[in-house]
């Protein structure tokens, strides 16, 4: 299979508008994303960075008004998502483009047992029988290796702990086998050790099934452990991308540099933090110079002269900083 083949994802010129009582908010500026089959891509940066709104964007759940969102083109699986109708769309989110959400209660139904709620994908999407949906819904929780399974199928949510059901989300999201699982912080709202447990789980999926998946975090070591490639957002654009490990030993754009300063060592503990200082860009206006430029170390002239465009460092590394190849991270 050739390269070309095998890609399931190509975004290009995504930008995303919203329109508020304060004037407008450029939430997303000019992005560009490639995605493999079989490639996990984690999609990196503070909190208002873009990341959401971007893969919302991509599977048509920005709500119009308030949003605009415009995109050169955005294929998935040859089909152009931009070009398709709302009931299309309908066909590729859920069975083909699954969704993995921070809070598990905010995706379950309190009213529905877990059971009917997994077996509903295979009765929507699927036209399988009550209990042939009963059947896959059990299987589906031993697969995501929720302990008794049989005994808890009938359970409601609220009887789940976080971790818990934020496996029954996963189930929901795996059933129908998905080309691409998108997981927008899936970790985010849970106690530390169930955090490792769910990030296992997803590791272990994407080998069993080969699963492509799209990991928003902003947490740099939780994507390092499980990325194939590194996309790290500021201001609503990519700064930097490539190989997860390339981009995780020599950062080039000061953002991402910063970025990985922030990140816990093993000797200081988590409440050593070094926090870029300053704070996030507005978006009121498209950008026309560098964004990062106010917090930057290494601010220049240019940067505020000139927008810096995601332009090739070495092969599979991009970088959005005019001096990317004069800096090093550990002058900062
Ligand atoms: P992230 O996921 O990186 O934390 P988001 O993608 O959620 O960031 O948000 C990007 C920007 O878009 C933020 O500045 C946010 O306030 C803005 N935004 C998101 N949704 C709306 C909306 N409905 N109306 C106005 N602004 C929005
Ligand atoms: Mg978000």
């Amino acid at each position: 299979m050739s390269a070309q083949d095998d890609l399931l994802l190509d975004v290009e010129g995504l930008n995303v508008r919203f329109a508020t009582p304060e004037g407008p908010i450029h939430a997303v500026n000019g992005i560009d994303l490639k995605l493999h089959k079989g490639e996990t891509l984690a999609l990196l940066g503070e909190s208002g960075s873009g990341k959401s709104v971007t893969m919302q964007a991509v599977i048509g759940l920005v709500r119009s008004p308030p949003g605009t969102v415009t995109a050169t083109h955005a294929r998935f699986d040859g089909m152009d998502l931009m070009a398709l109708k709302p009931a299309e769309l309908r066909k590729v989110r859920g069975p083909r483009i699954a969704m993995i959400f921070q809070d598990p209660f905010m995706s379950l139904d309190p009213t529905k047992t877990v059971g009917s709620q997994i077996g509903e994908m295979f009765r929507v999407h699927r036209g399988a029988s009550r209990a042939e949906a009963r059947k896959n819904a059990l299987e589906m929780m031993d697969r995501v290796r929720i302990p008794a399974a049989a005994e808890r199928i009938d359970d409601y949510p609220h009887q789940f702990s976080g971790g818990m059901s934020q496996r029954i989300v996963i189930a929901s999201a795996i059933a129908l086998d998905p080309d691409l699982v998108i997981a927008d912080e899936p970790t985010t709202a849970l106690d530390v050790t169930v955090q490792a447990q769910i990030m296992d789980l997803l590791n272990e999926l994407r080998r069993e099934m080969g699963m492509t998946m799209i990991l928003i975090t902003h947490d740099l070591a939780l994507a390092a452990e499980t990325a194939d490639r590194a996309a790290i957002m500021y201001g609503g654009r990519i700064v930097e991308t490539g190989p997860m490990e390339s981009v995780f030993s020599d950062p080039r754009h000061p953002y991402a540099i910063g970025l990985l300063q922030s990140i816990p060592s093993m000797e200081g503990g988590t409440d050593r933090l070094q926090p870029i200082l300053g704070t996030p860009p507005k978006l009121t206006r498209a950008p026309d110079r560098c964004s990062f430029e106010p917090r930057c170390a290494w601010s220049r002239p240019r940067c505020t002269a000139e927008l810096p465009p995601l332009r090739t460092l070495a092969p599979a590394r991009r970088c959005a900083c005019h001096f990317a190849e004069e800096i090093a991270h550990d002058d900062a």
